[in-house]
C-alpha cells in the first residue's frame, strides 16, 4: 500500500507503509517535501542526496553531519539499496552485459561499451516493452512493467563502480530494454537526479541520448522538459515498410515524426541521430537509401547504419557486406551524415535489439 501526500511544491512521494521505501525512488523536491512533512528542514534533502550519489553511502549511519534523530527517521521511512547485478559477461571486444535482479524477481540488462578513454552506458527503462517492433528481441516478452526511477538511476551507479577512474563512464544511452518514452515520468525523474550538477550523479545533459521509437507527444513533451540529446529508431523511409517493422507508426506516421524531430533539432540547436536498422531484402536497397536522404533533408541529423543482429527466431537476416556499404554510399553522394556502426558484443547477445527480460 502506498501513501501519497502532496509534498511542499505540490509533489508526491511514495511512502510504503509495509516496507521502506528505496531512497532512489524520490526526486529531490520529493524528499525535500517529505522533510517538511515530517517536521524538518528542506536542505536536509541535499545532503542527503549528497550521502547517496556522490559519497555511496551503504547506510543512513554513514551520514555523520546529519544528526542522530534524523538519520533514525530516515532509516524506519527508507533504506539504501543498490541494483543486485546477478550476471556479468564479458564479450571479446570488452563490452560488459550485466543483468539485474529487480526487488520482484524480475531482471533487465544494461550494456557497458568500452570507448578509447571512456564508457558508455546502455540502459533499460522498462522490463519488456509493448511496442511490438517485428526486428527486436525486447519485444518478444510484451512489457512486464515500467522501470522506477530508482531502478533506471540504479543501472548507471552499479556501473559508475565498474569504471576505472582514468576511464570513466561519461556518456549514457537510453537504449536498452523498454520504449523511454513509454515510461516517461519515471524517466524524466531519474534524468532530473542524474543530471543534477549539484547534489545528484552530475552528468552533462548533452552526454546523455533519449532514443525513442516515435511517440510524438511525448518528443514534444521532452523538448521542453530536458536538455537531452535526441534519438530516433527509424528503419523505413516509408510509411509502408515502416508499419510492417514498428506498429508505432500506424498511430504516428513518418510526415508527423519528421515534424516532431524538426522541431526538437530547432528548440535544441542540435542533431538528431536517425537510428536505421539494416535488414536483409527489407529496407536495404540503394533505392531506399536514396529516399530516406531525401526524406531527412530538410532536418538536421545524422544516420547510424546498424547492420541487423540477427537472433534465435527472428524472421529477418543481416544484409552482405556489399549492399551495407552501397546504402552507406548513397546516402552520403546525398551529402547526409551517415556512419555503420557495427554493434559492440553481438557474441554474448549485447547487441543493438538483442536484450531480453526474464524472470
Ligand atoms: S526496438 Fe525498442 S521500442 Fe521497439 S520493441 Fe524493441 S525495445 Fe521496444
Amino acid at each position: 500500500m502506498t501513501f501519497q501526500p502532496p509534498g511542499a511544491h505540490g509533489e508526491t512521494f511514495p511512502v510504503h507503509q509495509t516496507k521502506r521505501t528505496d531512497i532512489t525512488e524520490l526526486s529531490r523536491n520529493q524528499l525535500a517535501a517529505w522533510f517538511e512533512e515530517n517536521g524538518m528542514r528542506a536542505f536536509r534533502a541535499d545532503q542527503v542526496m549528497r550521502w547517496i550519489y556522490n559519497r555511496r553511502a551503504a547506510s543512513f549511519d554513514d551520514m555523520t553531519n546529519i544528526n542522530k534523530g534524523v538519520r533514525e527517521q530516515l532509516a524506519r521511512h527508507f533504506s539504501i539499496r543498490p541494483l543486485a547485478i546477478v550476471d556479468d559477461r564479458r564479450a571479446a571486444d570488452g563490452t560488459r552485459k550485466l543483468a539485474f535482479a529487480l526487488e520482484d524477481d524480475n531482471r533487465i540488462e544494461t550494456v557497458l561499451i568500452g570507448e578509447k578513454d571512456h564508457y558508455t552506458l546502455c540502459i533499460s527503462t522498462q522490463a519488456g516493452c509493448a511496442m511490438g517492433c517485428t526486428f527486436c528481441m525486447t519485444a518478444k516478452n510484451g512489457l512486464i512493467r515500467n522501470l522506477t526511477p530508482g531502478e533506471i538511476i540504479g543501472q548507471v551507479m552499479a556501473a559508475q563502480e565498474m569504471c576505472p577512474e582514468d576511464r570513466p563512464l561519461t556518456n549514457i544511452v537510453l537504449m536498452g530494454m523498454g520504449e523511454p518514452l513509454a515510461n516517461y515520468e519515471n524517466v524524466m525523474q531519474a534524468i532530473g537526479i542524474i543530471t543534477d550538477a549539484e547534489n545528484g550523479l552530475k552528468f552533462a545533459s548533452r552526454r546523455i541520448t533519449l532514443s525513442t521509437a516515435g511517440i510524438v507527444p511525448k518528443i514534444d513533451l521532452m523538448g521542453k522538459d530536458s536538455k537531452i540529446r535526441l534519438a530516433v529508431s527509424l528503419n523505413a523511409p516509408d510509411n509502408d515498410t515502416r508499419n510492417t517493422l514498428m506498429p508505432v507508426n500506424r498511430t504516428y506516421p513518418l510526415e508527423v515524426l519528421l515534424d516532431a524531430c524538426k522541431a526538437y533539432a530547432r528548440v535544441h540547436r542540435d542533431r538528431i541521430t536517425f537510428e536505421y536498422i539494416l535488414i536483409k531484402g527489407v529496407n536495404d536497397s540503394v533505392g531506399h537509401a536514396k529516399q530516406l536522404a531525401k526524406l531527412l533533408a530538410p532536418i538536421r541529423g545524422k544516420v547510424n547504419l546498424i547492420p541487423y543482429n540477427p537472433h534465435e527466431g527472428s524472421p529477418y537476416s543481416r544484409p552482405e557486406l556489399s549492399a551495407i556499404e552501397a546504402f552507406h554510399s548513397a546516402l552520403i553522394e546525398k551529402h547526409y551524415t551517415a556512419m555503420i556502426r557495427w554493434s559492440k558484443g553481438d557474441d554474448i547477445s549485447a547487441a543493438c535489439g538483442q536484450l531480453a527480460a526474464r524472470k
